[in-house]
């Protein structure tokens, strides 16, 4: 008997509701060739012809995109590679808002254009009272080629040698700014500059003095840097590329700059990025004093530049709303964290699979904070369990041949998708890899 006359037509696959739902959520294209697929395996007698729906359906993703949620517990709070700082409800609720038809460069009132992002831009300036303006672009790397390319194109930027930073992925600051037609003239060494080394660079050419924070390494010893203060008198603009975001001090932090004290001390300018500490969505932050602000706005360059809709308005809500997971992960205590990861191990017992509990070192992250650490719990897991926990979303870290899952950078509210991760990968492992090390 020729089993293809019992595989069901599409036309009838398609009319299985669950199918007809994820049409309006996924598109039909998909679904269909979903579908087809399963037909295929049905043709080839891999599934039986009545479960051609079923089979659709599992293959079917959860969403249109690709991307998909990972819980993040690697113990870096801000991890580039899984999308740096998770957003509070507020900003993700803005973002689904905004995400329509919206007044983002639209005054209601006259019915006339208004200026892009003025919620954002006022909330900036709130939070960081000695910013006279502000502006919003895409990242902090747009944010330094704008400044680099109003200020100082075919001009020179005076940098420190001990500032010129790799931020990551191969990409470096000294690189990003020559691609503007900027020279970089370069002063002092790699482990001391002084006020004297940019005060005999500076000249007619002098675009502005740029102090870049080494936010991913550190230079310890015999070393000597000239601080904003100092070189603000120096009679150029000092821009200040701050990196992670902080408006005002943070005090678990104390090393690292933020844009309220970096403008107090003289910088005309400081551009920092809006997903690391700051804890937002991805933007490139620009304050400072108003002409110059200005002047970077009107520039032809910064509208390819432009921050998305969706980015403002989940900039403006993280400035405005609530605490953001980013700094809750920072303030979280030792003890709850050991209370937590200890809850999740008791969880775990209780369903025949024993995972210890071990003090962990948790780090901010390539946005910030370098050599600081903090400390952290993690449940500590056979190393071999790494690769079916990231298919299940799960981000662990393997130290010293053990998979730790760090619970500092975790929302709580995700602790009992952890726990359902670890029994599902440790239910199928094979019965010496069941218990924790
Ligand atoms: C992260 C960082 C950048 C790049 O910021 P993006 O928002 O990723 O473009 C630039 N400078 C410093 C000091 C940084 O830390």
């Amino acid at each position: 008997m020729d089993i293809r006359r019992h595989v069901p037509r599409t036309d009838v696959v398609l009319a299985d509701p669950r199918l007809a739902a994820a049409i309006d959520r996924l598109g039909r294209t998909m679904v269909k060739s979903a579908v087809a697929d399963a037909q295929q395996r049905a043709r080839a007698g891999e599934i039986e012809p009545a479960r051609v729906a079923d089979a659709a359906v599992a293959a079917l993703p959860a969403g249109a995109a690709t991307l998909r949620p990972v819980i993040n517990a690697t113990g870096v709070l801000l991890h580039t590679n899984l999308g740096r700082a998770p957003l509070s409800a507020a900003a993700r609720t803005a973002m689904t808002d905004a995400a329509g038809c919206t007044d983002v460069e639209y005054d209601l009132a006259t019915g006339t254009r208004g200026p892009r992002g003025r919620g954002a831009v006022q909330a900036l300036l709130a939070a960081c009272p000695p910013a006279a303006a502000a502006h919003v672009v895409n990242n902090n790397a747009a944010a330094l080629v704008l400044a680099a390319t109003a200020l100082a194109a075919g001009r020179e930027i005076v940098i420190s040698r001990g500032e010129m930073v790799e931020i990551g992925d191969g990409f470096r600051i000294p690189d990003l700014l020559v691609s503007t037609g900027a020279r970089l003239r370069e002063v002092g060494t790699t482990n001391r500059t002084t006020r004297a080394d940019y005060a005999a660079a500076l000249g007619p050419e002098t675009g502005f003095v740029l102090k870049v924070h080494p936010s991913n390494f550190r230079i310890e010893g015999f070393t000597a840097e000239a601080g904003v203060a100092e070189l603000a008198g120096l009679g150029v603009p000092v821009v200040a590329d701050l990196g992670s975001g902080l408006l005002a001090p943070e005090p678990l932090l104390p090393d690292e700059p933020d844009a309220a004290t970096t403008l107090s001390a003289g910088a005309a300018l400081v551009t920092a990025s809006g997903d690391k500490l700051l804890g937002g969505p991805q933007a490139g932050l620009l304050l400072g004093e108003e002409e110059i602000v200005t002047r970077l706005r009107r520039h032809p360059l910064a509208r390819a530049l432009r921050v998305d809709k969706t980015a403002l308005a989940a900039l403006e809500a993280t400035l405005r709303g609530p605490e953001p997971p980013v700094t809750r992960a920072l303030r979280a205590g030792a003890d709850g964290l050991r209370h937590r990861a200890e809850q999740l191990a008791k969880e775990l017992t209780a369903r025949g699979v024993d995972v210890p509990v071990v003090d962990a070192a948790a780090t901010v992250g390539g946005g910030g904070a370098p050599g600081v650490t903090l400390p952290s719990a993690a449940l500590a897991l056979p190393a071999e369990h790494a690769g079916p926990l990231r298919a299940h979303g799960v981000v662990g870290r393997v130290d010293h041949g053990r998979l730790l899952l760090d619970l500092r950078a975790v929302d709580p509210a995700d602790d009992h998708l952890l726990r359902e991760a670890v029994l599902a990968v440790t239910r199928d492992a094979a019965p010496d890899l069941r218990k924790g090390r």
